[in-house]
């Protein structure tokens, strides 16, 4: 199974997302958009996004036309 990625600035769905570049766990309650990571400035990021770890993220419920 693959993860979903999801950008910074990505339009979600509350939900668990995970950095994924340093693993950071992030809950978002309310958020409609992914903020950057708290570790963004510590450490070297790369994908600059977030594994969707449960929530709905850039699916059924939302607009996006991404490929399924
Ligand atoms: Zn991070």
């Amino acid at each position: 199974m693959v993860q979903k990625f999801a950008p910074y600035g990505s339009d979600v769905s509350a939900g668990t997302y995970k950095c994924a570049d340093c693993g950071y766990m992030y809950s978002n309650q309310s958020k409609k958009s992914l903020p950057p990571c708290p570790d963004h400035n510590k450490k070297p990021h790369r994908k600059n996004g977030w594994y969707i770890m449960s929530g709905q993220g850039d699916s059924v419920n939302d607009p996006h036309p991404n490929k399924k």
